[in-house]
């Protein structure tokens, strides 16, 4: 990509659109001014062209040449539209990294485990002694990176749908494709748009390049080498039976005792393997990084064990498939904690898995009404308002041997600021609650 003497508008002030202003100004961009819509967006970085409160005529007057957009704002609104009224490109933040990124890239997708795969990736080249960096969706901006005076041997991409929207050319080495369900519908009018959004990973890929995919999740026909990982089935190139990751009807990589032991962190560890082979690492390599891999906090993280009974907290279960994952992947009889805000998602798929699995749920926030009318008929459920009253409640249900999990299947912006904060108050919640 060739920047010299160009004007570029940046859409969006957060970290993606500050780090790629920055990057277009070093490669010889000879005008940069980054746009955002709301009238009080502040820019982290004063040394930038920054216009708040961007208008259609701004963009008129600017006459960008070329337009990255941010993630988090839609490309075919009229807003983004007026940019390129001179018949400016639109490229995202990653592509922009792409085009003067000089190392290997794996990327990494899915609807849930992306931020935990991309994580032990990076932590495994490390602790081979690799230079690697987490960035994308995760970690850093990619052009941060892509800018860096020292630049990693690998970058550990993880992408979303969003950032795959707005790629041309991009072509990862090593693609990831974990899982795919329903989610984004407050971004997206139809299921298909997402799921074709995240596809666009593999778009520019040939056979020379590796994708790597879980059993069952029946993608159309793609150009890469396929490499498929299952923890339900004995199928695909690596699969999980009894906390043993195996191949060729072999055990490859015992996950007891390590953090990766459930079923669906062992889905994630099998696609790493892949990647990280295919990258050049040793299985030795490999599994030393899996050993002292702990994943990123409020995902099926245990707070306590008092009593016998387990308390995790998967407060980063946003979406009806990452609470289904987490109360796949127990082996205690569960009391689930489950709510937050209503994002039109149905919850009736995960009854058969509580009949079996759980003695009780217990409903918070917005969807408590509906999560309430949906389990009953599957198992006990009761209703309160806060995160903290489900604690107290489930402290009075639950009994040894039993795993308290809250995973809340939906966002929390109906109580909190994210999923940190509700995860947070659960945290302080069980330790209240448990005296500790
Ligand atoms: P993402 O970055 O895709 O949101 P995270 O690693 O942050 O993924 O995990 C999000 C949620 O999904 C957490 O609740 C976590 O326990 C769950 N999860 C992690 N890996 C998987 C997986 N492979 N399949 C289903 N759910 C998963």
């Amino acid at each position: 990509m060739n920047l010299n003497g160009k004007k570029v508008a940046v859409l969006g002030c957060g970290r993606s659109g500050v780090s790629a202003a920055r990057l277009a100004l070093a490669k010889g961009a000879a005008d940069v001014c980054i746009f955002d819509a709301a009238p009080h967006a502040a820019c982290a970085d004063p040394q930038l062209r920054f216009v708040p409160g961007a208008t259609a005529e701004d963009a008129q007057a600017f006459a960008a040449e070329l337009v990255v957009l941010s993630p988090g704002i839609e490309a075919d609104i009229p807003w983004t539209l007026a940019f390129t009224c001179a018949g400016a490109p639109i490229i995202g933040e990653i592509e922009l990294g792409y085009s003067y990124f000089p190392g290997r890239i794996v990327a990494i997708t899915g609807t849930n485990g992306k931020t935990t795969t991309t994580a032990l990736i990076e932590h495994i080249l490390l602790q081979a002694g690799k230079t690697a960096k987490a960035c994308g969706n995760y970690g850093y901006p990619f052009c941060e990176v892509a800018m860096a005076e020292q630049t990693p041997e690998f970058a550990v991409l993880e992408v979303s749908s969003f950032q795959m929207e707005t790629i041309h050319s991009f072509r990862p080495e090593v693609a990831i494709w974990l899982n795919f369900a329903p989610d984004h519908m407050d971004r997206y009018t139809k299921v298909e748009d997402y799921y074709h959004a995240k596809l666009r990973i593999f778009e520019n890929m040939s056979e020379e390049q590796l994708a790597i995919v879980r059993v069952g999740e029946n993608l159309p026909a793609i150009k890469p080498q396929v490499q498929e990982f299952s923890a339900v089935v004995g199928s695909g190139r690596l699969y999980y039976r009894q906390n043993y990751i195996m191949e060729n009807g072999r055990p490859l990589m015992g996950l007891r005792g390590t953090a990766m032991e459930q079923a669906h962190n062992a889905e994630n560890s099998m696609a790493a393997i892949l990647a990280c082979r295919a990258l050049g690492l040793s299985d030795a390599e490999i599994e030393q990084g899996i050993r002292t891999f702990c994943p990123p906090g409020h995902r099926c993280e245990t707070v306590a064990e008092m009593d016998g009974v387990l308390w995790l907290n998967d407060s980063k279960s946003t979406n009806l498939h990452s609470t289904e994952a987490a109360v796949r992947s127990q082996t205690r009889p569960i009391i689930l904690l489950a709510g937050g805000k209503d994002k039109g998602l149905d919850y009736a798929a995960l009854n058969p898995m509580l009949e079996q699995k759980a003695r009780c749920c217990i409903v918070f926030g917005q969807i408590a009404d509906q999560l309430e009318a949906t389990f009953r008929p599957a198992c006990k459920t009761i209703k309160v308002e806060t995160v903290a009253q489900a604690v107290v409640a489930a402290a009075g249900e639950a009994q040894r041997g039993d795993v308290v999990l809250f995973s809340p299947g939906t966002s929390s912006f109906d109580q909190f600021t994210g999923y940190v904060q509700r995860g947070q108050c659960f945290r302080d919640a069980v330790l209240k609650t448990l005296n500790l």
